[in-house]
């Protein structure tokens, strides 16, 4: 099935010039980018954005490391991506993260872990419109969809 993902290269990977590189990991798997947009998230958004998280003793230093600097918002799309995106992430923790896998690859410590992504087709959606105005989401066919898919 055809999905939608939110992945947010937060600004350790902007400040890091990761930003291009990461993309490029999606891009090559045969992932489409239908938005992007560099921004400076204010707290509200922050706290709107993780606020599944807004009782955890990290939820402070979260908030405060989401905000110090520009954030490549994303929005990405193809089969399956949301699960497949996030594999690609790695875990959480970047020290239990597997190499090969961007967080696994590019980062150390959890409360520096470069990228976000969403992690169900529920949270993709609300957290596509709180980012996106759909204006701002484009619409378009790859050339090569029969080279990624069987049955584009
Ligand atoms: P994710 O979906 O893999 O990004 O992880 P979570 O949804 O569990 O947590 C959201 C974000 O909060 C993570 O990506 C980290 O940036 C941060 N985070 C999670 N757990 C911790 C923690 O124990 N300490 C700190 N400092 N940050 C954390
Ligand atoms: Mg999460």
């Amino acid at each position: 099935m055809k999905q939608r993902s939110f992945v947010m290269l937060k600004p350790d990977a902007v400040k890091r010039r990761l930003a291009g590189e990461v993309l490029t990991r999606f891009e090559k798997r045969g992932l489409k980018i239908i938005a992007t947009k560099m921004m400076i998230i204010d707290s509200d958004l922050a706290k709107k954005h993780y606020g599944e998280h807004s009782e955890k003793p990290f939820f402070k230093d979260l908030v405060n490391y989401i905000i110090s600097g520009p954030v490549l918002a994303t929005v990405i799309e193809g089969e399956e991506c949301i699960s497949l995106i996030r594999k690609m992430v790695g875990a959480t923790n970047p020290q239990e993260a597997d190499l090969g896998t961007i967080r696994g690859d590019y980062a150390i410590d959890t409360g520096r872990n470069i990228i976000h992504a969403s992690d169900s087709p529920a949270s993709a959606a609300r957290e596509i419109s709180l980012f996106f105005e759909d204006s701002e989401i484009c619409e378009y066919t790859l050339p090569d969809e029969e080279l990624i898919y069987e049955e584009p």
